[in-house]
C-alpha cells in the first residue's frame, strides 16, 4: 500500500449552533487541511496519483469555502460547520474528484488551531 499526503489552508468564518461556549459566537479559523490518499498499485510511470491532480482537487474543494461564512453554505446551513464535519465534507468531495485515479482518500484532518484537530476516515 502506498500513501501520499498534501496540505492546504482554509480561512473561513463559522459559528457552532447550540454550542454552550465561545464557539457559538461568530469567529474565524485558518484551518490547516491534510489529505491522505492510499493506493495499492502504481500507474505506468510509478505514481499512486499525480500530486498535481490531488492538489487541484483539494484546492477546488477549498476554493468553494475559502473566505466564506460557512454556516450559509450547504451542507453547513443544516449541519454544524465543526472541524469534524468540515473534514468529512472535504473527504467526500476530494474523493469524488479523484475517482478516476487509482488512489482513494484515506483520511482528512482539519487543524483548527496548532493544538487541536479533527480527522475523518472511512473503512
Ligand atoms: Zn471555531
Amino acid at each position: 500500500m502506498f500513501e501520499l499526503k498534501v496540505e492546504d489552508y482554509l480561512a473561513a468564518a463559522h459559528n457552532l449552533r447550540e454550542y454552550q461556549g465561545e464557539c457559538e459566537a461568530l469567529h474565524g479559523h485558518n484551518w490547516k487541511i491534510e489529505v491522505v490518499v492510499r493506493a495499492s498499485e502504481l500507474n505506468s510511470i510509478g505514481l499512486a496519483i499525480d500530486f498535481k491532480e490531488l492538489k487541484e482537487a483539494l484546492g477546488g474543494v477549498l476554493g468553494g469555502l475559502d473566505h466564506k461564512y460557512l454556516n450559509e453554505l450547504a451542507p453547513f446551513d443544516e449541519i454544524n460547520p465543526s472541524s469534524e464535519n468540515i473534514a468529512k465534507y472535504i473527504f467526500e468531495n476530494v474523493n469524488r474528484l479523484i475517482s478516476g485515479s487509482g488512489a482513494t482518500v484515506y483520511k482528512v484532518t482539519a487543524w483548527e488551531s496548532e493544538k487541536a484537530c479533527a480527522s475523518y476516515l472511512e473503512g
